[in-house]
């Protein structure tokens, strides 16, 4: 098999010392990392106590495995607890999470996912403070920006027309010399629109993002894509300028125009992108999730559409056969093969400004409860697939303490 490079994450947020260090645990899994897969890079999610971290940097310092700082910019940020009244506003006036297909189990969980908005300067000099302070402190080889990103289909579909806050309203009118507001109306017309939409309104369309982003919001799905580029552009020039290299978490491709996340601009300032293609991860970002929570909100705008009918319609649209219903999708996820289409979009987006810029995806490879079980067979077609792309290499996610030494050693040993 041809795939050459390897990386992966570690969260030591909240993590005991001593489970790091009881019987060596962590010097013998980047051990069988290093062994298993030459583990070219670590992405570390710090902890406020830097006795976790110094352990991990000696191990990969030892081991000549690269740390890089993984730094969430917009959600689940280390400096303070995102409140729900400080989040991205939605069309309605409405801040926090949106209500059609939201993902029932939001906010519950270890990460809130509440989003602030890229353009609240006053919240993200705050945030870039802490981030050069962190960069002068610790020594990374170099960081890994996270969460740059509008909220997704799991946070509910009205929060993707995010956002209308006074800091948006000022720069929209500085850009383009009209009233932000001027979207609000039209964004309520289009939900109205949804309630009507029928299946044979879909056979057109070749990607799912494509059916909740109508032309005539273009300036303002513009504006969110440019509010992100800038934001991300900003932490990642500071990253460059201390000789740090940069990589970036980007929602796999079929997804990530909802995010507004625009591959081709984010390739130009960064040395690598990592496309989240998690087949088997029913938490955000994992496709079963947002896939399943984009249908759910389309059903809920119009019950009239029939769950079964509408999954085989997107089948078509991803080309890839779905389980048939949105129960099954979550719990037995989607085709691994589905990495190809990604990748062919991939090249749809034509990222040719810097040649030297690689592409890792992202599979998870983590057995944690309900959000994802991976295990041997998983791992087989996950790597099956990706030998039939031109990627550069794998990064196994989300978290290394949760990825069994077997499935470290399954990958190893399919090489
Ligand atoms: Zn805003």
């Amino acid at each position: 098999m041809k795939i050459k490079w390897f990386g992966s994450q570690i969260v030591l947020n909240k993590v005991e010392h001593s489970l790091l260090t009881g019987n060596d645990f962590l010097k013998r899994k980047l051990a069988l990392a290093k062994e298993a897969l030459a583990l070219d890079t670590l992405l570390i999610w710090p902890d406020r106590d830097k006795k976790n971290l110094e352990l991990t940097q000696k191990i990969c310092s030892d081991f000549q495995i690269k740390t890089y700082l993984w730094y969430p910019l917009l959600a689940d940020i280390a400096l303070f607890k995102i409140r729900p009244e400080e989040a991205v506003e939605t069309f309605e006036g409405q801040r926090g999470y949106g209500k059609h297909g939201r993902w029932p189990q939001l906010g519950q969980g270890e990460e809130d996912f509440l989003f602030l908005c890229p353009n609240n300067e006053q919240a993200l000099d705050k945030i870039f403070q802490h981030f050069e302070n962190q960069l002068k402190i610790d020594d990374y080889d170099g960081v890994f920006l996270d969460r740059i990103r509008f909220p997704s289909p799991g946070n509910g579909l009205e929060s993707l027309y995010t956002c209308f806050c006074p800091w948006c309203q000022r720069k929209f009118s500085d850009y383009y010399q009209e009233d932000l507001n001027r979207y609000r109306p039209l964004v309520k017309d289009f939900f109205q629109q949804l309630r009507v939409v029928e299946l044979s309104d879909l056979a057109y369309y070749r990607s799912l993002s494509d059916i909740l982003r109508p032309g005539h919001l273009q300036r303002f799905f513009d504006f969110r894509a440019q509010s992100i580029f800038q934001l991300t552009r900003r932490f990642a020039e500071e990253a460059k300028k201390r000789n740090k290299t940069v990589g970036l978490d980007l929602f796999a491709p079929s997804l990530s125009s909802l995010v507004a996340q625009d591959y081709r601009e984010l390739a130009t300032i960064s040395d690598w992108l990592k496309p989240m293609v998690y087949c088997h991860t029913a938490s955000p970002a994992g496709l079963p999730l947002e896939y399943g929570c984009l249908l759910q909100g389309l059903l809920a705008f119009n019950p009239g559409l029939n769950e079964k009918q509408l999954i085989s319609e997107a089948s078509r649209i991803v080309k890839a056969e779905l389980p048939c219903s949105l129960s099954a999708l979550l719990k037995e996820g989607v085709p691994e093969d589905i990495i190809i289409q990604e990748a062919e979009r991939l090249k749809d987006f034509n990222l040719t400004e810097n040649e030297n810029r690689k592409i890792y995806i992202g599979l998870e490879a983590v057995q944690a409860g309900e959000l994802a079980h991976i295990d041997g067979p998983v791992l087989k077609k996950y790597l099956s697939a990706v030998s039939e792309t031109d990627l550069d290499g794998i990064l196994l996610s989300w978290n290394l303490l949760k990825i069994p030494d077997q499935n470290l050693r399954v990958v190893g040993d399919l090489l």
